[in-house]
């Protein structure tokens, strides 16, 4: 079990202070960027995307989730103001500076987030025009992460929520990053969906950024008890046996009442069996980044090791 500097905190009561574990995580010995895909909607994208970022800045990693999801679900999940404010779709028009559009998640020193809007819905349409199309997340984030690492500031870790498609957004997000990270929900046709998601991976490879790998995959809303569940999880272990991170996310009731409370489970109910999953997950994409090379990326994974 992990322990947070604040532990009196009870259910579903704002976030206040300063959320850090005594025991800090594993620095990647380069930035990582993430891309969570999967065209499949409801499969724990933004879950996972936003619990994973919230338990490696308070492991004193520094985090940003960048929210390519119209809907918004991750901004909501953080707590941070969307609808209003510009964010990722004006940069990526170009209307605005990708430096003027980070903000920092409450509660936590290291996280911070670039919102989304309802107006990226129109990304899909706008970007098809447009000169490197693909591209645009990569140049901006490039532009702020030199921009951090200047200032002595640099990301430990980059999480790009992905919309629920293979359109142009999450084309633009596996771009941009360098590992891809699956959430996979245990339940029937979840590796038939997996084709498409793995085509879409290697034209982005091919065309557009040799250095991606899928590196990571993360079983969501697991329900231990239904032989489903286990066999798809036995079917990700056979065709992913390094990628997966055996450390499946239990389907818990807090998990899906923390965005409601614009709180991430880790700060809503940290103590509850499905923040002490991501955070075991997190703690074991850090050990993993020990490992990590820009362009190498070596996966020296042994189980029971970390957490
Ligand atoms: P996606 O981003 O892939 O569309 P979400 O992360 O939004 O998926 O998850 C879909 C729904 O399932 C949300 O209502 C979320 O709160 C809920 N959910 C996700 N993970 C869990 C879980 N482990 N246990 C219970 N509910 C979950
Ligand atoms: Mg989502």
């Amino acid at each position: 079990m992990e322990d947070s500097r604040e532990t009196s905190q009870t259910v579903g009561r704002p976030v206040i202070g300063v959320r850090r574990l005594k025991e800090a995580m594993a620095k990647p010995r380069a930035l990582r960027i993430f891309s969570v895909s999967n065209q499949k909607g409801g499969v724990g994208k933004t879950t996972t995307t936003v619990n994973i970022a919230a338990a490696l800045a308070m492991g004193g990693l520094r985090t940003l989730v960048i929210d390519l999801d119209p809907q918004g679900n991750a901004s909501t999940a953080l707590g941070v103001e969307h609808q209003k404010n510009e964010g990722i779709y004006e940069v990526l028009m170009g209307s605005t500076s990708i430096a003027s559009v980070v903000q920092k998640v409450a509660g936590f020193p290291h996280l911070e987030c670039i919102s989304s809007n309802t107006a990226l819905a129109q990304a899909e349409i706008n970007l098809v025009g447009m000169v490197a199309r693909e591209l645009r997340l990569k140049e901006s984030l490039q532009e702020l992460v030199e921009i951090r690492q200047a200032q002595g500031e640099g990301y430990d870790y980059i999480l790009i929520d992905c919309p629920p498609s293979l359109g142009l957004l999450t084309v633009n997000a596996l771009a941009a990053a360098q590992e891809l990270l699956i959430p996979i929900q245990c339940e029937y046709y979840a590796l038939e969906g997996l084709t498409q998601l793995l085509e879409t991976y290697s034209i982005v490879k091919k065309r557009l950024n040799a250095d991606l790998k899928l590196s990571t995959i993360v079983l969501t809303m697991f329900d231990g008890r239904t032989r489903l569940a286990n066999d798809v999880a036995a079917s990700v272990r056979t065709h992913f046996p390094t990628e997966l991170i055996d450390i499946p996310i239990p389907r818990a009731v807090r998990i899906s009442e923390a965005p409601s409370y614009g709180q991430t489970v880790m700060t809503y109910d940290p103590v509850s069996p499905g923040a002490i999953a991501y955070m075991q997950v997190a703690r074991e994409i850090a050990e993993r980044g020990k490992a990590f090379d820009s362009n190498v990326v070596s996966i020296n994974y042994k189980k029971g090791e970390s957490a």
